[in-house]
């Protein structure tokens, strides 16, 4: 006999034959929610509650008319506030689990590591075959990292690079009180949060606030030789500023994960420059299980009346 649905949970990034596991990943949870994939033909668009969504094309998260939550793929939820037809009355929550917390710190440890060692370098001296054995770089406890951006993954960052024994200072919107963090919050402690920062991370959220905050203003501001680590959004980095930085000796390397237009057009200097590395927006991509976990404890919020963890917050932009 066939089960009618009365809620149905739309997901745009998994193919109609994938689908059976997030099926098998919310069942235990769910029995009577429909999992379905974005181009599934009999899913009837009144039956669709939540939808859990990377970059939904514009115009059809607004044929739900009964949809409750968009639940993000990802921490980031700038890929759907794109789409100027998503009615601001519906929640949209962001996908930010242990896992992306433990991902992030690994990814910004072994960032701050490449660039201490200035390992940028030494992989254009093997592409050389070149063998040069001179000391290069300063010691982790001889380091501070600064992050721009001290919310769950900031945070998390921080105490990891403090467990390596780096120094670690933050930057914020509202004062922080991080054990063993050096703090400063708003732009008037921004140059003293600066200025002692041998390696910036960049950890922000996409608003009007932050698009093209890292720029040639702020990046002399670093103390010279610092580096500069992006994970938080490509249109806050001026590429222009930073290329004069690395160019001049300003900057001694980047690691870059995240770009304005991705994929990273191939013409695109930055895909050769010698002091930077790229990866391809992975800094913490999570598991499924993970996503489906956190998307479980979302909605099971959402029909109990309680109130929704991770919301996106439309007054502050993130
Ligand atoms: P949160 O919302 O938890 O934290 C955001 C932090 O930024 C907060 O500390 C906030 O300050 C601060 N902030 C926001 N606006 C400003 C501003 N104008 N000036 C100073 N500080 C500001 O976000 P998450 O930590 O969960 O995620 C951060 C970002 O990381 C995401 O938005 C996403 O862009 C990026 N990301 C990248 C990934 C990748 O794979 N590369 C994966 C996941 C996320 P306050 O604490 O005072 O509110």
């Amino acid at each position: 006999m066939r089960t009618t649905y009365q809620q149905t949970l739309l997901i745009n990034f998994v193919s109609r034959e994938d689908i059976d596991e997030w099926r098998n990943l919310f069942l235990p949870n769910f029995p009577d929610l429909r999992i379905a994939s974005w181009d599934d033909p009999s899913v009837e668009p009144e039956s669709v509650h939540y939808v859990l969504v990377w970059e939904p094309e514009r115009g059809k998260l607004a044929q739900f008319p009964n949809l409750r939550v968009i639940l993000s793929e990802a921490a980031g939820v700038d890929h759907i506030l794109n789409d100027s037809t998503v009615t601001a009355n519906i929640p949209i929550t962001r996908m930010v689990t242990p896992e992306t917390e433990s991902r992030m710190a690994d990814y910004v440890t072994m960032a701050c590591y490449l660039l201490v060692r200035q390992i940028p370098l030494v992989m254009q001296a093997q592409k050389r075959q070149s063998w040069k054995n001179k000391l290069t770089g300063r010691l982790v406890n001889e380091t501070s990292v600064g992050i721009m951006g001290m919310g769950r993954l900031g945070t998390a960052v921080a105490k990891r690079l403090l467990a390596n024994g780096f120094t670690v200072r933050g930057w914020s919107r509202t004062e922080k009180n991080a054990h063993g963090v050096q703090c400063y919050a708003e732009n008037d402690q921004l140059a003293a949060f600066l200025r002692e920062s041998h390696i910036l991370v960049n950890l922000l959220p996409d608003t009007i606030a932050t698009r093209g905050i890292i720029n040639a203003e702020l990046l002399e501001q670093l103390p010279p030789n610092a580096g500069l680590i992006n994970v938080g959004r490509g249109h806050q980095l001026d590429h222009d500023a930073l290329l004069v930085g690395l160019n001049n000796g300003h900057l001694s390397g980047a690691v870059l994960d995240v770009f304005p237009v991705e994929p990273l057009p191939p013409e695109d200097p930055l895909w050769t420059h010698p002091r930077i590395i790229i990866t391809s927006h992975v800094a913490s991509l999570i598991s499924n299980t993970a996503k489906a976990k956190q998307a479980i404890e979302i909605i099971q919020a959402d029909r109990s009346g309680l109130p929704l963890p991770l919301v996106f917050n439309r007054e502050y932009g993130y």
